[in-house]
C-alpha cells in the first residue's frame, strides 16, 4: 500500500470496520496516518438491536459514535463524524463540499470505499458516488484557487454485504493476518451489530483461503491465512510488471 496517509470514506460507522478494518490497522501500524470518515451513524437503518432496546433516535447515534470511536482507537486511525443522517442519506452539494475538505486536508494517498453498486443498501451507492465525486473534484484548480490541490491517489473498493449482486470483482486480495486479531477487537467494539462479528470472521477465512490458492509458493502464505478483498477502481501504474 502507498507510504502517505489512507483516508477511508464510509457511509455509516459499521462499514468501515467490516470492510476495511485489517487495511487500516496494516496501514497505521506502519506508521502512517489513517483517517476513517463516517458520513453517517447507520442511526436508522443499521442499529435493529438499539431499536429494539427502546433507545430514542439520540441514544442510538451516541451509542453508535462510541463504538466507532472505539474501534477507531483499536485500530490506530483518526475518526471523521459528518452526521448527515442514513436511510436516506442524502447527497447534497453541501456534504460534497464537506468531503472534498477532508480530501484536502488528508491528502490520502490510497482511498477506500464501497462499490458503485448495491442493491440492497442505496446509502452505499450514496457514499460511493460522494467519495469519488469528491476525489476528482479535490484534484481541480479552479475549485477554492490558490489552496494545494489532490494528486491522484488510487481508490480501492472493498466488500459489499452481497458481493455478487453488487458487481464486486475482487483483484486485490489482502493478508491481514499480522493485524487480525486487531480486527476482531474492533468488530467486538460494534454492539449493535454483533450478528455480523461471525459472518465477517468467515469472510475472512474464505479470503485467506483465496490468497493462498493465488500466491505463488515462495510467498508460502500460512495455512490460517485471513483475507480482506478489494477492487480497483482505476488503471494500476507500474514500472515493471509483478
Ligand atoms: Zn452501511
Amino acid at each position: 500500500m502507498a507510504d502517505g496517509p489512507l483516508l477511508v470514506v464510509s457511509a455509516h460507522v459499521g462499514d468501515f470496520v467490516w470492510r476495511a478494518a485489517g487495511a487500516i490497522a496494516l496501514h497505521s501500524q506502519r506508521g502512517f496516518e489513517v483517517h476513517v470518515l463516517c458520513l453517517a451513524y447507520g442511526e436508522r437503518g443499521e442499529s435493529a438491536r438499539y431499536w429494539r432496546q427502546g433507545m430514542s433516535l439520540e441514544q442510538v447515534k451516541q451509542a453508535r459514535h462510541r463504538e466507532a470511536t472505539a474501534a477507531a482507537g483499536v485500530l490506530g486511525a483518526t475518526l471523521h463524524t459528518f452526521d448527515a443522517g442514513d436511510y436516506p442519506l442524502p447527497e447534497t452539494p453541501e456534504l460534497l463540499d464537506r468531503v472534498v475538505e477532508v480530501y484536502r486536508s488528508v491528502m490520502p494517498s490510497v482511498v477506500l470505499t464501497h462499490t458503485e453498486r448495491d442493491p440492497w443498501n442505496q446509502d452505499h451507492e450514496t457514499a460511493h458516488r460522494i467519495a469519488t465525486r469528491a476525489r476528482v473534484i479535490a484534484q481541480a484548480p479552479g475549485y477554492d484557487p490558490g489552496a494545494e490541490v489532490l494528486g491522484s491517489p488510487p481508490v480501492f473498493l472493498f466488500e459489499p454485504h452481497q458481493t455478487e449482486y453488487s458487481g464486486f470483482m475482487p483483484d486485490v486480495l489482502l493478508d491481514i493476518t499480522p493485524v487480525w486479531e486487531r480486527k476482531l477487537e474492533a468488530m467486538r467494539c460494534m454492539e449493535g451489530q454483533q450478528h455480523l462479528w461471525d459472518y465477517y470472521t468467515d469472510v475472512a477465512k474464505r479470503r485467506g483461503v483465496q490468497a493462498r490458492r493465488n500466491s505463488g509458493p515462495n510467498l508460502g502464505l500460512a495455512a490460517d491465512t485471513m483475507g480482506e478483498a478489494y477492487q480497483r477502481l482505476y488503471p494500476q501504474v507500474a514500472m515493471e510488471l509483478s
